[in-house]
């Protein structure tokens, strides 16, 4: 009687592991299903951008440096290269949620403040559309303990999406207000809404309503990912709601608000107007030579005298030569890599003034952690932009300077 029960139990067992290895088998083939269409996609949201660039230099070549042509070239440069920017940021972003390494960095914030940031970004797009788009403030500052980038990111995201899918002319409603102890973000469009049955799965991963080559719009399917992610990171929820296709969508994200009372906000610290005009001897390092020259070039038409080195041996070299004010050195370098040319430059009587600072495809904590202890001063994820680069070197100079008084 036993075994026979022991039997029973055995192939009930047997079945039901058959049944979730099926279940298995079907979710590990969707997930690579939508991986596919989602490198096809990348492929293509890559491409989307660089056919401008490619024709654009095409123009200017042909025009000769004809002063119009150069100005809206590089208008139209500055627009798709911000695109491809976002793409490989959003794709950074999701594979560190994905393997759990993404930083919140909170601070007290104003919610305000990071929503203007992310309806200026928006602003072009909106134009181009021409949206109109309402924005309700509140009256009262509502503060948040977040970190303002991501925050800014969330809300830049979906308001990217309201003006990708309302059809030109359309309408954008930007709500923010204070509902009990939540910040409560609102974004409305009049635009193609979404069916019922897509709003469970509107957050996943890769997922897209139209994917076919002839949509309208761009994108891969991973921003409301983001979004959710970030949120979520600052305990905070994000819903859908649409009537309909057609019927326009409604994004909420709502985040606790901080309970202490508000201190003023410290003002940024500014950085004295001399300092940055200073010209400086710059050496620049970096084994892709068009991104050296390029970044010296920038730095000479800024009033500062340049040096370029393409590996590690040479930049050493270099430096030793040219007694730079400050280096630009990229960590990822032949013969010597960044953080040994580092190394031994500081441990160079020469060397220890000068201001370091790691440029560099690499920007995770640990990243930080291995250039600070090599010895530099700073470190920036690449591309970097030149006013912030500037900036950096100027607070950079002012802190040696005064460490040498
Ligand atoms: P992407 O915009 O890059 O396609 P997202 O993750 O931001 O990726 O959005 C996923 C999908 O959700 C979009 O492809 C679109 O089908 C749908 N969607 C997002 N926002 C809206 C919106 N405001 N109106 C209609 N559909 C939307």
């Amino acid at each position: 009687m036993r075994e026979w029960v022991g039997e029973c139990l055995d192939v009930e067992d047997r079945k039901q592991s058959e049944k979730a290895l099926r279940q298995l088998a079907a979710d590990l083939s969707d997930a690579d299903r939508r991986k596919n269409e989602f490198l096809a996609m990348l492929a293509h949201e890559l491409r989307n951008p660089l056919a401008p660039i490619r024709n654009v230099l095409q123009v200017m070549r042909l025009t000769g440096g004809n002063r119009d042509a150069v100005a809206s070239a590089v208008e139209m440069l500055e627009r798709q290269v911000n695109q491809i920017v976002r793409l490989v940021d959003d794709l950074l972003d999701v594979s560190r949620i994905s393997r759990g390494k993404i930083q919140v960095r909170r601070e007290r914030i104003e919610l305000v403040s990071a929503v203007n940031h992310a309806l200026e970004a928006a602003r072009w797009l909106c134009n181009s559309m021409n949206h109109e788009v309402n924005v309700t403030l509140p009256t009262q500052p509502i503060y948040l303990n977040a970190d303002p980038i991501r925050l800014t990111q969330v809300v830049g995201n979906l308001l990217n999406n309201a003006c990708k899918f309302t059809g030109k002319g359309g309408h954008v409603w930007l709500t923010i207000e204070q509902e009990g102890g939540q910040g409560v973000i609102r974004v409305r469009d009049s635009g193609i809404g979404i069916a019922a049955d897509q709003l469970p799965r509107i957050f996943d991963m890769f997922v897209q309503v139209d994917t076919s080559l002839e949509r309208s719009v761009s994108g891969l399917g991973i921003g409301l990912t983001l979004v959710k992610n970030l949120v979520e990171m600052h305990e905070g929820t994000v819903e859908v709601h649409s009537a309909g296709v057609g019927q326009g969508s409604e994004f909420v994200v709502r985040l606790p608000v901080m309970v202490e009372t508000p201190k003023p906000l410290t003002p940024e610290p500014t950085v004295s107007e001399p300092l940055r005009t200073r010209a400086r001897r710059i050496l620049v390092v970096d084994d892709n030579r068009d991104s050296a020259t390029s970044l010296a070039t920038l730095l000479e038409l800024t009033g500062n005298q340049t040096h370029t080195a393409n590996d590690g041996v040479e930049a050493v070299e270099a430096a030793a030569a040219f007694k730079p004010d400050v280096m630009l050195l990229d960590l990822g370098l032949p013969r010597l890599n960044g953080y040994e040319a580092a190394r031994q430059i500081r441990g160079q009587q020469w060397g220890k003034n000068i201001v370091m600072v790691a440029l560099t495809g690499w920007g995770q904590a640990e990243d930080r952690r291995k250039s600070k202890d090599a010895g530099f001063d700073a470190h920036m994820v690449k591309p970097v932009e030149l006013d912030a680069l500037m900036k950096l070197l100027a607070s950079l100079s002012a802190k040696k300077e005064r460490e040498l008084i």
